[in-house]
Formats: C-alpha cells, sequence, structure tokens
C-alpha cells in the first residue's frame, strides 16, 4: 500500500500504517468518547475525559489487530513465506505475504491462526475482568446495560470493551467471506478436497461478494432506522469485501500475486447504550 509510514520492525516484519488509518482512528476515539465512554464518566467531567479513555481504547484495539496479523505473519514465515510488511488501514490490517501458498494445509494454517489469536486475546482480557469481578462483556456490550455500564470505573470500562472487541474481530473474520480468514479457510478445505485452486477461488470469492452485497443492504437498512454512522460504515465494509473479492477473481489467471490476508473490522464502535 502505498501513502504508509513505516513505525518499527517486530520479528524482521515491517509494521507500516497508512494515511487511512488516522481516519479509523479518529472514528473509533470519537465514537466511544462520545458513547461508551459518556455513560461511564460522569458528565459533569465534559468531554476531553471520555476522549482520552476512546483514544486508549482505539489505540488498544489497532494493537489487537496487529497482534492478529502478526500470528499470520509469523506461521506464513514458519512455513517459509517471505512476509514483506503488515500495514493497518482503515478497515483493519493487512499482512503482505509475498510468497504465495504452496498448499491447501498451508492456507489453512495461516489463515485460521488469525481468528483463533483474536479469541485468545477475548480470553485474556476476560479472564483479567473475570478476577476484577467485572460484569460480562456481552451483557454490557449488547444488552441495554447502562446501569451496569454507570458502575464501571473507565479502565473496567476499556477492559470489557477489548474482550467484546477480540471477539467480534474473531467472529466476524471467520465468516466464510472471500478475502475474510474464514473465507481463506474455506478455500483452503475447498481446495484441499477438489485439488482445484482456481475453482476453489471462484466459489471462495463468489460468497466474499455476496456477503459484501448482505452488508451493504444491512448498512442502507441501517441508515434508514437513523444509526447513519453504523450504516455508512457498514456499507464501506460491504464494498470492501466486494471490491476484494472480485480482484481475487481476476487474480487467480496471473503468477506471482503476493498474498494478501487482509482483516476487516465490523462492529469497531459499539452501540450506544
Ligand atoms: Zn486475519
Amino acid at each position: 500500500m502505498n501513502q504508509s509510514l513505516s513505525i518499527g520492525r517486530i520479528f524482521g516484519i515491517d509494521v507500516r500504517v497508512h494515511a487511512t488509518w488516522l481516519l479509523a482512528f479518529a472514528f473509533v476515539t470519537w465514537g466511544l468518547g462520545s458513547g461508551y465512554f459518556r455513560f461511564v464518566i460522569p458528565r459533569q467531567q465534559g468531554l476531553v475525559v471520555p476522549l482520552i479513555f476512546g483514544a486508549v481504547a482505539a489505540l488498544s484495539l489497532f494493537a489487537s489487530v496487529l497482534i492478529h496479523e502478526l500470528s499470520h505473519s509469523l506461521v506464513a514465515q514458519a512455513r517459509g513465506m517471505r512476509v514483506r510488511d503488515i500495514t493497518l488501514f482503515i478497515f483493519g490490517g493487512v499482512s503482505n505475504i509475498l510468497d504465495d501458498v504452496k498448499s491447501a494445509q498451508d492456507e489453512f494454517v495461516v489463515s485460521a491462526v488469525g481468528p483463533l489469536t483474536s479469541f485468545a486475546l477475548a480470553g485474556l482480557f476476560w479472564a483479567i475482568g473475570h478476577s476484577l469481578n467485572l460484569p460480562s462483556p456481552i451483557d454490557v456490550f449488547f444488552g441495554t446495560s447502562v446501569r451496569a455500564l454507570r458502575a464501571m470505573s473507565p479502565s473496567a470500562a476499556l477492559l470489557t470493551y477489548l474482550t467484546a472487541i477480540n471477539l467480534i474481530l474473531g467472529t466476524f473474520n471467520l465468516v466464510p467471506a472471500f478475502p475474510l480468514d474464514g473465507g481463506r479457510v474455506f478455500r483452503s478445505i475447498v481446495w484441499g478436497i477438489t485439488h482445484r485452486y482456481g475453482r476453489a477461488t471462484l466459489i471462495a470469492s463468489i460468497i466474499g461478494q455476496l456477503f459484501g452485497l448482505v452488508m451493504v443492504g444491512l448498512g442502507v437498512v441501517r441508515i434508514f432506522y437513523g444509526d447513519v454512522f453504523g450504516g455508512i460504515w457498514t456499507i464501506l465494509i460491504g464494498s470492501f469485501l466486494i471490491q476484494s473479492a472480485g480482484a481475487a477473481r481476476g487474480w487467480r489467471q496471473r503468477e506471482n500475486q503476493s498474498t494478501n490476508q487482509a482483516s476487516a473490522l465490523a462492529g469497531m464502535v459499539p452501540r450506544r447504550p
């Protein structure tokens, strides 16, 4: 990706931040600061403290995405593939792997490790919260438990957010829609069974495009019901999936394409309780 800045190296892998990431950082900080953390931090304290917690949560979210991508990259390296960089961008993260996967097993393990890592992170944050007797993230995030939210300290709310967002990150990326991790896992299974890479890619990318279309439709519905920000975000992720899945179909005829392991962020900003 062009217009990205290197922020350092981990295990020999260049970690980059794309210009569009700043937009995502601003969205998440604002969304959490003006929504979620407003319920945790007393109103009379103004917006500065909630925004600071929003920014910390946004940085922690992208650290979680980076760890997710790092798991893809490290497994790819262990399997003999060269990894050029990991780039964080508006929709999540991408591991730019220079070598094509050589076998269905390679693709299966490189793809499956990402969601598993996100679940492990969710488990870790949940365990810390559980040991501190915090309310369940499921109740706070998906329910309308404003009272539970108000009773929490800001750092407890941050921990709860990180548990929930890693759970969402792992689950969403398991959807069998190419180019999401689940779509790659699905392709590797079809590839392993049929021994036909091109056909497996075609099926996985069609599912990816259909899923993208469903997301665009869902986004329109969300806007219709007054959730303009969430709706636009859902439409953007859906369009990104349609475009990436379409590109993968074009690539299958060409040789030497790098294997981009992309992750998308859905439900990035929680619904306002
Ligand atoms: Zn992934």
